[in-house]
């Protein structure tokens, strides 16, 4: 028998990894099973151009359609791993088959949390996680003309953004006081709540939803203060969960995700997680991090392949997204954990800026609007956790990569 890998899970993180194992020269069987009937694609269009119906689905694939079997890489869409027995190392499909490995791959991403209120199964009422809500969202929204989002984490955001672009009222409804809040801390939600405000997106802050009311479809929220919106179609975007049931009782550990160390490996001898799902050591972070992020899952679904490949090489990548609203592009890089007094390149008012979080000296996180360049610049300075010099890092004529602190 041909030496065994099998990738859980066929999107980003999974579909990297399995072209990574070849592109690396792994000659043995590669087996990618994922639960959706599609090949690998990527996501971030889903709640932009995608969904404003700009794009086609066949730009998001993450390679041609005919490269899984130019790579002799067994795909499996459509199909579920059940469990993983990885006694027996067996990955079993909802089917019953049962494939033997020498390594896998779980890279199985989330599961969209949903609201557990009266009227939540309502036609009208939906989540975003795949291209098949996606295009379920954009067939309700077609004949709508009101729109309620709720939740105005990332997802939430943008698709308010998009369905405003698409010409429909919308009210968004979030507890937190600014949308992207946990993301981008109180003084950057601000500037993003006043960037949909601007677009006409009528906000309700500090807000929950009680319950959805309607005949067969919706037709209104019910607020938790009692205030009741009208409307034709609902997106919920109240976060995700890990997708971790396929090894649950197999030993493995599992705490907000799959916990790998720094070279995504699990505490089970020839079991692997990447991307969304994985709670991953970071070296340069200093503990356990899960992050949902497109690059991550990238960039760490290919460390995944080479450490299985033997690779002694860490994965330390600085966390990187970006977000699109309207014509505002958001980044964000490394890990903020004080929001307080940041350094800013620009200013907030013209909304082109660079806020940088300073850390004994160092920059552990820095979020920019439409200056997304600077903020690339400095990924070095954070990743090497070099002290700089705030006057410099403000000013705008000196390019950030010559900000480190004189001695
Ligand atoms: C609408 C949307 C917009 C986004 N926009 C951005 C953005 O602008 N910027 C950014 O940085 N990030 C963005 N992201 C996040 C980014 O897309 C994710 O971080 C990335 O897709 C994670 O990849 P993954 O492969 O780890 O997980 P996923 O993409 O979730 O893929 C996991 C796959 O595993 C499958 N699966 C689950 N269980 C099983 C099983 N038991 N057996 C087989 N298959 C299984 C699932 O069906 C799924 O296809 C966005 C995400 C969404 C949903």
């Amino acid at each position: 028998m041909p030496e065994t890998y099998v990738v859980a899970g066929a999107n980003l993180a999974g579909g990297t990894a399995a072209a990574t194992l070849r592109g690396d020269g792994f000659e043995g069987r590669v087996v990618l099973v994922g639960e959706e009937p599609v090949a690998p694609y990527e996501r971030p269009p889903l709640s932009k151009e995608f969904l404003r119906g700009e794009a086609p689905f066949e730009k998001a694939l993450i390679r041609p359609p005919d490269f899984w079997d130019a790579n002799q890489i067994e795909c499996r869409f459509g199909s579920r791993v059940a469990r993983i027995d990885v006694g027996s190392r067996q990955a079993i499909l909802d089917d019953g088959e049962a494939i033997r490995y020498d390594k896998v791959l779980v890279a199985t991403g989330l599961r969209n949390r949903t609201l557990g209120v009266p009227g939540a199964h309502l036609g009208g009422v939906h989540t975003l996680r795949t291209v098949a809500d996606a295009e379920a969202i954009r067939a309700h929204a077609a004949g709508a003309t009101r729109a309620v989002v709720v939740g105005m984490g990332f997802i939430g955001a943008e698709v308010a953004a998009s369905l405003r672009l698409c010409g429909l009222e919308v009210v968004a409804v979030e507890p937190l006081p600014a949308p992207c809040y946990r993301a981008l801390g109180p003084q950057i939600g601000a500037v993003v709540a006043a960037i949909h405000a601007d677009h006409g997106v009528k906000m309700h802050l500090g807000e929950s939803v009680d319950a959805f009311e309607g005949g067969d479809r919706v037709e209104r929220v019910v607020t938790g203060s009692g205030m009741r919106i009208d409307c034709d179609v609902v997106v919920v975007g109240v976060g995700a969960s890990p997708v971790t049931d396929l090894l649950e009782d197999e030993g493995v550990h599992l705490e907000n995700g799959i916990v790998v160390d720094e070279h995504c490996r699990t505490n089970i001898d020839g079991v692997y997680a990447a991307g969304d799902v994985a709670n991953h050591l970071h070296p340069l972070v200093g503990h356990h991090i899960r992050v949902e992020h497109w690059q991550n899952a990238m960039k760490q679904g290919a460390a995944a392949a080479k450490a299985m490949l033997g690779s002694t090489e860490p994965y330390d990548e600085v966390h990187w997204f970006w977000s699109d609203q309207y014509d505002a592009n958001i980044q964000s890089a490394g890990h903020v954990s004080d929001w307080a007094n940041p350094v800013i390149r620009g200013d907030l008012e013209s909304r082109s800026f660079v806020a940088f979080y300073l850390r004994d000296g160092w920059i552990e996180g820095a979020v920019a609007l439409n200056r997304g360049r600077d903020l690339r610049r400095c990924i070095a300075l954070m990743k090497s956790k070099a002290v700089v010099d705030p006057a410099k890092l403000a000013d705008p004529d000196t390019d950030v990569r010559s900000a480190l602190a004189t001695v």
